[in-house]
């Protein structure tokens, strides 16, 4: 259950002496945990455990959100029965806006362990105070700025949730969360103390657990920034929705430059970007932009700004039965080239000429030449004169023996 709540405690369990039978031999009975912390600083749990025999000792172990280690510790006995495990949050991580579930493991003297029941609570950045509104579809958490500001963005997830269906038939979100950090900087501060890498990332969506994080700022940027970052999360969670355990194979370019067009004010800078590129003869292989996007920023920029463009270009020739035989074929685990040939009859270095050819006004064979140029030039320098020598020594031979049998 989601609430919103002061920035210290986020759950306080009253101490109910609420009886557990353990699952175990013995009987002990825990009192209603009481969960406290701040986000990235540390975790503190309190409970009350009676049992018939002396406690030796408790161990708890927590389980972060999906994907993150589970955590094991060892909890200290302030008083008989009364137990208090500390975690600190600044380098162990429990995922962010995610239940974590946890029990007790208690150890009784006669060396008998009881394991209580499960417990849960919901993990959030309590370093903020969150307002929200509610459709449906959307859920929107945000701290800076007055209600306009969050229905706003509610707006917005729905006006992309419109676009996002003309471009492929994706499932409809359900209570699909958008917690919405004022700046990149503390939305990065956020992923780093959840245990994720957060640089260069001004949106993040974490389609497993249905929830999007973004940075946008209420000012005079903010409505770009918002038609830019709301619908380009909420494309990877619908893919993700859409396609299951298929949504980890898409080739990245295809993952990202769907987002991009989804979203309701293209990047500004992406076409100066690709011209820039192009001339310098910079422009990334796709296939290089299967797995991964390249890190360094200038790059970076650079794929998002290919993927884009390409993109726009296979929706625009294949139209949505081309994007949804794409997704189909890479989902079905086909590779980048071989992926793009089944669903669209070429394979994607062929199409990636065909895109150049049509973006930049370029010739495709002047393309596929230059691939083969720098060993043509080392053939007419080198190996062509070797050649010609060794002919023309050849004739003189073949001559001196026609002219001289005896010499034989
Ligand atoms: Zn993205």
């Amino acid at each position: 259950m989601r609430r919103t709540l002061s920035a210290i405690i986020l759950m306080l369990g009253i101490s109910l002496g609420i009886s557990n039978p353990a699952r175990g031999q013995s009987e002990m009975q825990i009192a209603q945990p009481q969960v406290m912390y701040t986000f990235g600083e540390s975790l503190t749990i309190e409970t009350e455990i009676t049992s018939e025999l002396p406690i030796q000792d408790v161990k708890i172990l927590l389980q972060p959100a999906a994907g993150i280690r589970q955590i094991a510790g060892e909890a200290t006995l302030t008083a008989p029965g009364l137990v208090s495990y500390t975690l600190d949050l600044s380098n162990n991580f429990l995922g962010l806006f995610a239940d974590v579930t946890y029990e007790f493991q208690v150890t009784l003297e006669s060396g008998e362990t009881l394991t209580s029941p499960e417990y849960s609570f919901y993990f959030e950045d309590n370093r903020w105070e969150w307002q929200s509104l509610k459709s449906d579809e959307f859920e929107i958490y945000w701290y800076k700025g007055n209600t306009d500001f969050g229905e706003k963005i509610l707006n917005t997830a729905h006006d992309g949730l419109e676009r996002i269906r003309l471009q492929v038939d994706v499932p409809a979100p359900e209570a699909l969360r958008y917690y919405v950090y004022a700046s990149s900087q503390e939305l990065q501060s956020a992923l780093q103390l959840s245990g994720e890498a957060g640089s260069q990332i001004a949106g993040h969506a974490d389609p497993a657990l249905n929830k999007v994080m973004v940075s946008l700022a209420p000012g005079p940027a903010e409505t770009l920034e918002m038609k830019r970052q709301v619908p380009h999360e909420l494309l990877h969670v619908l893919l993700y929705q859409k396609l299951g355990v298929g949504y980890a194979r898409l080739p990245r370019w295809l993952n990202e430059g769907l987002a991009s067009t989804a979203e309701l004010f293209p990047n500004p800078d992406y076409p100066l970007l690709l011209d820039k590129a192009y001339e310098r003869q910079a422009l990334l292989p796709f296939a290089s932009l299967c797995q991964s996007f390249p890190v360094d920023a200038a790059n970076f920029q650079l794929a998002y700004a290919q993927a884009s463009s390409i993109t726009w270009y296979l929706q625009g020739r294949f139209g949505t039965s081309g994007t949804e035989a794409l997704l189909a074929a890479y989902a079905d685990g086909l590779d980048c080239e071989h992926g793009a040939e089944t669903a669209l009859g070429q394979g994607l270095s062929a199409l990636e000429l065909d895109w150049r050819s049509i973006t930049f006004h370029e010739n495709p064979w002047l393309t596929s030449l230059r691939g083969v140029l720098p060993w043509l030039l080392i053939f007419t320098l080198f190996l062509l004169p070797w050649m010609i020598l060794n002919i023309v020594d050849a004739i003189k031979r073949r001559k001196s023996v026609q002219e001289n049998p005896a010499s034989v």
